[in-house]
């Protein structure tokens, strides 16, 4: 492996992991370890919380979290790290993750002492136009638009691998990729969640021969405790590393993909619709990965960075997050109320900025938060609430109580209502990582649903995205969020990195959707407003106001919180799923005082995640 940067040689570790059992929860946590076969002897095991030196990694996956972690250990920095792990998730969790999708990075930049992101999101073809997604003036079925090609954006992960390495890293992406391609070659042991999740798409699966045949062997999913391999996405990592990204945006992979998407592969009988999509090679060529300001808003002394639109995801936490520290006291009611808040402007504001004018800066000052929490009384505001002003010029508190003024055009808040109706399961995933010099990586990736378009680019072993599925389909004149040639459909991913006096204290972010906004919003209301230790932030129950008639909530939330805050007025309602009453599948890191970093992934949600640390000295 060459690095370019930072040629120290490596100092070996010990390969054993400490683990570090939640307050309160130790046999527990132990016992359940034990029965799932998660602790194991002599190697990394998959274990929720890690603290220790030298670098640290959190992922949904266990394969995932050692590839990064190899990364590390054999002296690359968080960002070559971060872009193994990713790939390495496209391989073990493809139904989240791949080649073909995209996402959102921001990044610590240790020697520069300065945060960066970048877009990978995916774009509209040229062709696609505001009514692409209607017909006969009405939008078409939702479900239809999650099967097929015309929700398949251009991909733009292999961009952003490229763009973050070539700017930050220190290995070349051959070198990134070869950790996932031996996982796709070595094959991975099939757990519940990937059975599940092969199951929930199963009819859909079935209904492309190339789906069918990697995710169906046999005309059913691979049992649990199988091994899976993926030969021809190996082969595709190996040739996409010695080619380069222009293998897809310039190339024979690129062709194969667009003829996928402009014919998929539908087995001969099925009765199923799917339409077309509208991408060409031109839309391949033309794509590029972006540089972008993060969004920054300070919150209690510290600087929380998030990601700028297209995504909502770092306006809508960093408002949520301004609105809590104009109150005068924060619990979970007030949480709720700044959420909701939040996301009426977001719905009203955000979308593809290069298409929009988005007002980031307003959405993100002290005077417009502080006018919306002049609306936050003791009970729950009327639903749904009105997007603000953000116009510079704010009035303080005039409103008061419960009463809310129309801020905004009447059709605004109907907007949106409209705009969260959408299901939003636990699709996408998220991973942190933190080298020994101090680097930080916070990074979403994507390709839509749980599953995509559910279309197998033929012999290529991955899936299309369905990303465009995140456009409002319309007639909504006035919508930011409406397709265009070439634009970005708005995002809700909020991959966060704290600083607190300079120095990187914390990154955390989540999949789910919209979802993913009150999930960080939750897990930093957690940590900063009610004390909690981060792995107890992240383990606690979860709720997510979204400027909905009834808030979504876990059942342990539902069991705690429900009577206090029903008496406040708030409607709860058990999150759907799938896993019905799951929210979110976070991970994050927090650097402890000297120099010790804990890193967190889930205990349980989507069958628990995997936190390594590459030195676990006490
Ligand atoms: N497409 C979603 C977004 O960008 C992420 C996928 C999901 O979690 O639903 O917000």
């Amino acid at each position: 492996m060459m690095f370019r940067r930072f040629a120290v040689p490596f100092v070996g570790v010990a390969a054993s992991l400490s683990l570090v059992v939640p307050p309160g929860n130790a046999q527990a946590t132990l016992d359940s370890q034990i029965s799932t076969g998660t602790l194991s002897h002599g190697g990394p095991a998959k274990v929720p919380v890690a603290e220790g030196y030298g670098g640290a990694v959190s992922t949904v996956d266990l394969d995932a979290s050692k590839a990064a972690l190899s990364i590390l250990r054999q002296g690359g920095n968080a960002m070559d790290a971060a872009v193994a792990g990713a790939a390495t998730l496209g391989v073990t969790e493809p139904y989240s993750a791949g080649l073909a999708g995209g996402g959102f990075l921001v990044y610590y930049d240790a020697r520069r002492h300065r945060v960066s992101t970048i877009d990978g999101r995916e774009k509209a073809p040229q062709a696609m136009t505001e009514t692409s997604f209607q017909e006969n003036g009405a939008p078409i079925p939702f479900a239809d638009a999650v099967t097929s090609g015309l929700s398949v954006g251009v991909p733009g992960s292999v961009a952003q691998w490229e763009l973050a390495l070539r700017r930050y890293g220190t290995i070349s992406l051959k070198e990134a990729l070869k950790p996932a391609a031996d996982v796709a070659a070595n094959g991975f042991t099939v757990d519940q969640t990937f059975y599940d999740q092969t199951a929930q798409n199963a009819a859909r699966f079935a209904d492309f021969t190339s789906t069918a045949a990697l995710y169906l062997p046999n005309g059913a999913p691979p049992p649990v405790g199988s091994t899976f391999r993926n030969p021809d996405l190996a082969a595709t990592y190996r040739e996409l590393g010695r080619r380069g990204g222009e293998w897809l945006y310039e190339g024979r992979l690129g062709d194969e993909l667009v003829a996928t998407v402009k014919a998929p592969p539908v087995r001969p009988g099925s009765t199923r619709v799917v339409r077309p999509g509208l991408m060409q090679t031109s839309d391949l060529r033309a794509y590029r990965a972006l540089e972008r300001e993060p969004s920054k808003v300070v919150y209690n002394g510290m600087e929380v960075y998030g990601m700028a639109p297209p995504s909502s995801g770092g306006s809508t936490v960093g408002e949520a997050l301004n609105i809590l520290e104009a109150l005068p006291k924060v619990g979970l009611h007030e949480y709720l109320e700044a959420s909701r808040l939040a996301f009426a402007d977001r719905n009203v504001f955000v979308g593809d900025p290069g298409y929009v004018n988005v007002p980031l800066k307003e959405l993100l000052s002290d005077g417009f938060a502080k006018e919306r929490a002049c609306l936050i009384g003791d009970f729950a505001m009327p639903h749904p609430a009105s997007a603000g002003q953000p116009d510079g010029s704010y009035t303080g508190c005039q409103f008061e109580g419960n009463s809310i003024t129309p801020q905004a055009t009447p059709g605004d808040a109907a907007k949106a209502d409209q705009a969260d109706e959408k299901p939003e399961g636990p699709e996408t995933t998220h991973l942190v990582v933190a080298d020994r010099w101090g680097n930080v990586a916070a990074y979403n990736i994507t390709i839509e649903q749980t599953g995509g378009s559910g279309i197998v680019v033929p012999g290529r072993g991955f899936l299309l995205n369905n990303e465009l599925t995140d456009f409002s389909f319309g007639p909504a004149p006035g919508d930011p969020n409406l397709p265009a040639p070439g634009k970005r459909p708005r995002s809700s991913m909020a991959p966060t990195i704290i600083l607190k006096n300079g120095r990187p204290l914390l990154a955390v972010g989540s999949p789910g959707g919209a979802t993913i906004i009150t999930t960080v919003l939750q897990i930093l209301v957690n940590r900063y407003e009610f004390g909690m230790s981060l792995p107890d932030a992240l383990f606690a129950p979860r709720a997510s106001q979204r400027n909905t008639a009834a808030t979504q909530v876990e059942q342990a939330f539902l069991d705690r919180y429900g009577p206090e805050l029903t008496a406040k007025g708030h409607t709860l309602t058990v999150a759907p799923g799938p896993p019905v009453g799951e929210i979110g599948a976070a991970t994050g890191l927090e650097f402890l005082p000297h120099g010790k970093i804990q890193a967190v992934a889930e205990r349980t949600r989507r069958g628990g995640g995997s936190a390594l640390v590459v030195s676990p000295r006490p």
